[in-house]
């Protein structure tokens, strides 16, 4: 199959092979008759499969082939996303599909001055990819009408529920025009999705490219257990041990991630980080810092790496594992992208072992364990297994103690981080988690 015989027209043809697309992708496939054909999509797509394709494209041919010419101050295709960088990296692709057609594109995100977004939507704009809250503000200060809204799409719409955005998109439904396409992308498909998907599309057509709920099976996954206050140091060692060149790095608070990068750069090793907590001037700036391997580590919390694409990214390592498990699948699904190969390493601690229990069931596999001579945990992560069974076995004998520092101590920020910035809502109700007894430790 080609993308010709998909019925794409000449300029996107042109497009796509100056970017060396040469085969559609199976949700390419399926998502661009359907979405030509007019009708509304509800696609389980997991990361890296080609899926802003998927809609970008035909609704760029729509949009050329169809409609009156935009109206001041108004979008005729709305491109919803949940965060400030993939809302930027959805708008360079479309910008790229749409190099050799008369159509405008643009994108507008928090974080930065609304004056010049005010100014750029009075000609209007056929594409406009926003996130929810900037979209509502510009909404009321009547900067943007929706009434020319032919298409909306929700791209990855789990994560835009998991950051709390509901009621946002509550609020935008209400504003547009109830005829309309509604294409709705998710990599994972809770009740909620499908509630909201019941309430958006008409008639959708799903689509399914790979089973539900599995990382892609181009990145090698595995755990190596540890005690949480020798992560930062297993870390470096399996660094230096790997050589690694590349890696991004998640951490589960905007504190984790500040520790981790002091440290790395103390160390001399060229890093830096993104959370909420950033301009996102400076997000940006490390990123694209990143991507073009001026920097060698970037350690992220969950909602400022969503969704980001970096080609050619050989590893993910997980330092904390997250507390949503369908993150565990977003965050894999940065490396092995279209067809490449990707490794993904956990380092799991012992008061992490439910939520390792809920990623293994969630992606039916049990992910290999491999021991690292000298960071042999003293806490013990106990056996889990894709069945979510967490297998407790009795406790060794302990030592005794070399001297009275037993009992629960102040582990310092590497540790008990169990903290979660407020503005980054990304945390779903969680599981209880154990809490292991944290003593005796090694004298070192
Ligand atoms: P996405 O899932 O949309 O983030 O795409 C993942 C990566 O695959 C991006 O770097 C795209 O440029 C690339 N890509 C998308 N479709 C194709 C295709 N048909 N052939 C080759 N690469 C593609």
């Amino acid at each position: 199959m080609t993308f010709a015989t998909l019925g794409l027209i000449e300029p996107l043809l042109r497009a796509l092979e100056t970017l060396g697309y040469q085969t559609p992708t199976p949700v390419q496939a399926q998502a661009i008759p359907a979405v030509l054909a007019g009708r509304d999509l509800m696609a389980a797509a997991q990361t890296g499969t080609g899926k802003t394709a998927g809609f970008a494209v035909p609704l760029l041919q729509l949009l050329t082939m169809e409609g009156p010419k935009v109206a001041a101050n108004s979008a005729r295709a709305l491109i919803l996303c949940p965060t400030r960088e993939l809302a930027e990296q959805v708008h360079a692709s479309v910008a790229e599909y749409a190099q050799h057609l008369p159509l405008t594109t643009y994108a507008v995100y928090g974080g930065v001055s609304i004056n010049p977004q005010m100014m750029k939507l009075r000609k209007g704009v056929d594409i406009l990819v926003a996130t929810p809250g900037r979209l509502i503000d510009l909404f009321r200060q009547n900067a943007l009408k929706l009434n020319q809204l032919q298409t909306l799409v929700l791209d990855e719409a789990d994560r835009m529920l998991d950051l709390g955005f509901s009621e946002e998109l509550a609020n935008i439904y209400r504003m547009l025009p109830k005829k309309r396409q509604t294409l709705l992308f998710s990599a994972t498909f809770s009740d909620e999705i499908r509630t909201l998907a019941g309430q958006m599309l008409n008639d959708p057509l799903s689509i399914e490219v790979s089973p539900r709920n599995v990382a892609a099976n181009t990145v090698k996954q595995w755990v190596v257990p540890v005690d949480k206050k020798r992560k930062p140091e297993l870390f470096v060692h399996l660094m230096r041990k790997g050589r690694w060149k590349q890696v991004l790095v998640f951490a589960k608070t905007r504190n984790g991630v500040d520790a981790l990068v002091d440290k790395l750069q103390g160390l001399g090793i060229n890093a830096d980080g993104i959370h909420g907590d950033k301009p996102q001037a400076t997000r940006q700036r490390a990123l694209d810092r990143f991507k073009s391997s001026e920097v060698q580590i970037l350690v992220a919390t969950d909602v400022a790496a969503r969704g980001l694409d970096i080609e050619d990214l050989p590893l993910v390592v997980n330092f904390d594992l997250p507390i949503v498990a369908e993150d565990y699948i977003h965050r894999i699904g940065r490396t092995g992208r279209a067809g490449n190969t990707g490794e993904a390493i956990s380092l799991v601690c012992a008061d992490e072992v439910n939520m390792l229990s809920a990623i293994e069931m969630l992606t039916r596999q049990t992910l290999t364990r491999k021991m690292e001579p000298d960071f042999e945990p003293e806490h013990r992560v106990p056996d889990t297994d894709a069945s979510g069974q967490v297998v407790k076995k009795p406790k060794k004998p302990k030592k005794p103690k070399a001297s009275g520092g037993g009992g629960k101590r102040n582990l310092g920020k590497w540790v008990d981080s169990g903290e979660v910035a407020p503005s980054e809502p990304s945390i779903k109700p969680v599981r209880k988690v154990p809490v292991f007894n944290t003593g005796p430790r090694k004298k070192k």
